[in-house]
């Protein structure tokens, strides 16, 4: 026992420098390269965006200016700069250690528009947006699904491509669709109604046609600019079809990667969650003593860590498996399931142990208790991921 603990000074122990909550030291698992540029990403992140992008969120507005310092951490292009998995993944956890909306911008740009254009993409469409995407001097958005099809998108979508003489003409209506009205472009699947396929398609925002209406009053990932996307009688070229996309299934990869990401960043989102919640509980005194003093208190915060600690782990394997290219729609679903399912409890007792103070954006818990409902909900919703799991073990599919 420290002398602070024998004396009941758990506040001084704050006041030294104090551990992480990162008790499993998951940065030591990375090369010395990478933990320095983690450290780095951390710092950056923690200093400049942690408690700035709190107001951006109170207005639903986004953060133009933090762009740049996200760009010179790199993660405009994790996807495309040879980073480990896991690097990549603990990456996307220090951006939801700061923010959930965040992260899920630099999710969705690295997983679903630079990957898919890197992969999918023609020299054309990599040479015309692949240098801008790096630095997010452009940016993409997402468009798969639709209004009256979200969890069973991928089998109802409506969105139509009809091909002309000189190119194509979607017609459709996709929802949620991420930054969908600051976006360049946007990745629009569509159904060929020439062969049935659904195909991927970029889409530039300032056609005629097209028009995006930002879905307000969201209680979470209010920085994130989702929004209602209208295509009427779009006309593209030839070359705006993805010839890597041209079915649905080559872009199983790539939205097994992306559902992988929000597992890594229910870890971090948790790891938030305890900064917050531990940070309180040593300084606000009731009884004339810091909560934290309170064996409930730390029950809960221990119950915290092994939650984020359990989401880890099983991420950690994920991307040794993505590493060793033998992951699987499985890992992912139940990553991201599981995650996210920790993720509302952790939250849920961040939220609680500030008491009031929980109710209150401006001191954090409340902003992560509400951003991980989308969480629960994006990337196929936890229910859809627990039917994934439960079809892989089974051979019997609950929901096709
Ligand atoms: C903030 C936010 C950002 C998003 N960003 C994007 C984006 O950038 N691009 C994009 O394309 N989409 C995006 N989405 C859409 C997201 O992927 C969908 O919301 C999600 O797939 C669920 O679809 P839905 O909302 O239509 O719910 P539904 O599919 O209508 O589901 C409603 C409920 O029914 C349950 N359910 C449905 N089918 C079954 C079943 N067979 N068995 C058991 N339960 C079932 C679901 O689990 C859920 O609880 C975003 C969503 C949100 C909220």
């Amino acid at each position: 026992m420290t002398a602070a603990e024998s004396n009941g000074l758990i506040h001084n122990v704050h006041q030294a420098p104090f551990p992480d909550a990162d008790v499993l030291d998951v940065v030591s698992l990375l090369g010395a390269a990478e933990q320095e540029r983690l450290l780095n990403l951390r710092a950056h992140l923690q200093a400049n965006v942690r408690k700035q992008v709190i107001e951006y969120w109170n207005r639903e507005e986004f953060p133009f200016e933090m762009l740049p310092g996200l760009a010179e951490q790199g993660l405009g292009q994790l996807s495309v700069d040879g980073s480990s998995w896991l690097f990549r993944g603990l990456a996307y956890a220090e951006v939801s250690r700061a923010d959930d909306s965040l992260s899920a911008l630099v999710g969705i740009h690295n997983e679903l528009i630079v990957g898919m254009i890197h992969q999918l993409g023609s020299d054309a469409q990599r040479e015309e947006w692949l240098d801008r995407l790096r630095n997010f001097k452009a940016i993409g958005a997402f468009a798969m699904t639709e209004p009256d099809h979200g969890s069973d998108v991928s089998g109802g979508l409506e969105t139509t491509a009809q091909q002309t003489d000189n190119g194509w003409v979607i017609n459709g209506q996709k929802r949620w669709i991420g930054a969908g009205t600051i976006a360049d472009f946007s990745l629009v699947w569509a159904r060929d109604v020439a062969d049935d396929k659904v195909k991927g398609f970029l889409v530039r925002m300032d056609l005629p046609g097209v028009s995006a209406d930002k879905i307000t009053n969201k209680i979470g990932l209010r920085v994130m600019q989702n929004a209602d996307i209208s295509f009427d009688n779009v006309q593209i070229r030839e070359e705006d079809l993805l010839p890597g996309a041209a079915e649905f299934s080559a872009a199983n990869n790539m939205l097994r990667n992306s559902r992988i990401w929000v597992g890594w960043q229910a870890y971090g989102a948790q790891m938030h969650a305890i900064d917050v919640a531990r940070d309180y509980a040593l300084d606000r005194q009731q009884f004339g003593r810091p909560l934290a003093k309170f064996q409930l208190i730390q029950q809960d915060l221990a119950e915290m860590i092994s939650n984020a600690m359990a989401s880890f782990g099983l991420m950690y394997q994920v991307a040794r498996f993505q590493e060793e290219q033998r992951v699987e729609m499985v890992h992912a679903a139940l990553g991201k399931a599981t995650g996210s399912r920790l993720l509302r409890d952790t939250a849920a007792r961040a939220r609680n142990i500030l008491g009031g103070n929980g109710i209150v954006s401006t001191y954090e818990a409340a902003k992560i208790f509400s951003d991980a409902e989308v969480v629960h909900t994006y990337e196929g919703t936890y229910e859809i991921n627990s039917l994934i799991v439960a079809r892989a073990v089974t051979g019997v599919s609950a929901f096709v």
